[in-house]
This record gives structure tokens, sequence and C-alpha cells, in this order.
């Protein structure tokens, strides 16, 4: 008898404890493990789609250089423009990360100078950076070259070729927007590229495109 009331005792405190546990989860962690909570992102001078003040905000911290960027704006971002981006409520915006070295900074330097010459070919010029990445990329072959860069800037953008290649230089004029983007990818302690975080929250997998609506569908 004694036995039986101590197992209903031990039943009724676990139960009373995986009750408050959900509770907390709940309160704390409505979107479960697939996500780490931050400040938000800020936007201001950043190439974005959308309205700068929409009520969802997007952002991809991502490298040129990097192969899961290329696969991540081939496969999610396709789906993410179709879904949401055409609206009003969402917007997108990307941040530069340096993580592969020279080339990421040349390419960088290259984007940002575009987005401040010409901001309306911004994203035309993105994606021939990334469709110039070859498929195959290897982190350490050499393919962001000033001569590749000034070719796709002439291809996709009406900036002055001159200027843009002075951009790519160490009389560049956007040293000081790189480096606010390698600020932010610090302070939002960026590990890994790409990183998408959504109104202040990282995803844990860039790749999980039902965790992003999840997170987009609470914060619309
Ligand atoms: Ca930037």
């Amino acid at each position: 008898m004694k036995q039986n009331q101590l197992l209903v005792l031990v039943t009724l405190v676990a139960v009373a404890i995986v009750a408050a546990f959900v509770v907390l989860t709940n309160q704390d962690e409505p979107q479960q493990a697939s996500e780490t909570r931050g400040e938000h992102v800020s936007i201001q001078g950043q190439p974005t789609l959308g309205s700068s003040d929409a009520r969802v905000s997007i952002v991809e911290f991502g490298d040129y250089k990097c192969p899961s960027c290329k696969q991540w704006g081939e496969t999610i971002y396709p789906k993410l423009k179709a879904d949401y981006l055409d609206g009003q409520d969402v917007s997108f915006s990307y941040i530069n990360v340096l993580f592969h070295g020279q080339e990421s900074i040349l390419a960088s330097l290259a984007s940002e100078s575009v987005y401040r010459q010409d901001p309306d070919s911004f994203w035309a010029f993105h994606k021939a950076l990334y469709d110039a990445q070859p498929a195959s990329a290897k982190h350490d072959e050499v393919w962001v070259t000033e001569e590749r860069l000034v070719e796709l800037a002439e291809a996709t953008t009406d900036v002055d070729l001159v200027a843009f290649a002075d951009d790519l230089t160490e009389e560049s004029t956007v040293l000081e927007q790189v480096s606010r983007d390698d600020g932010l990818v610090k302070q939002h302690k960026v590990a890994f590229t790409p990183s998408i975080m959504i109104n202040g929250v990282m995803l844990e997998d860039p790749f999980d495109y039902e965790a992003m609506k999840r997170l987009i569908e609470e914060n619309r």
C-alpha cells in the first residue's frame, strides 16, 4: 500500500515537473531548439529587398566565396522570394562575411561599390557573383579576381567601371561599409555562412525552410 502511495506521489511529481518544463519552454522558446534568440540586426545602409521597416526582417550573413551560400541562394532563396518577398511585410537584407580571406574582401568591396554607385543593380550583380562561383568550388580555388569582377559589373550594372575598379584597391571608397559588415558579424556572433537571422533570431539550420516559415509567420 505504501509502495503504491509512493508510486503515485512520484508519478505526480514527475507530471508536475514535465508540466512546468513545458510551460517554461513555451514561454521562453516557442520555436523549439531550431534557433537562438539575439538582438535585431541593424539593416541601415544594407542592400534590402522590400521595405526597411517591414514587420519581418530577414538577414543573410553571406560570403561570396562560400559554396553553401551559393547553394542556399539556389535552393532556399527562390522559395523565400516566391512565398514572402513580393509582399509588404517581409524584407530581406544581405550582409558580407569575410571568412575566406582576400577573395571574400574583394567580392565584398565589389558588391558594396555596386550598391553605392547603382543600388538598383545590386541584386543582379549579387546573383551574377554567386553564379560565377564554380559549382565544384573548393575553398582554396581562386576565382574572385579584379578582372572577373569588372566583367560582371559591366554585364549587370551601370557603374562607372573606373571608379568600380578603384573601389577594389586600397583607395576604395567602400572600405567603411565592409568594415561595418564585419562589425555586425562579430556583434551577432556569426559562426558559419550562410547565417540567417529573422527579427533577431538566428536559425540553427539555414536550410530548414519549415523553421524559417514558422518564424516568419509568428512575426508577421
Ligand atoms: Ca553591407
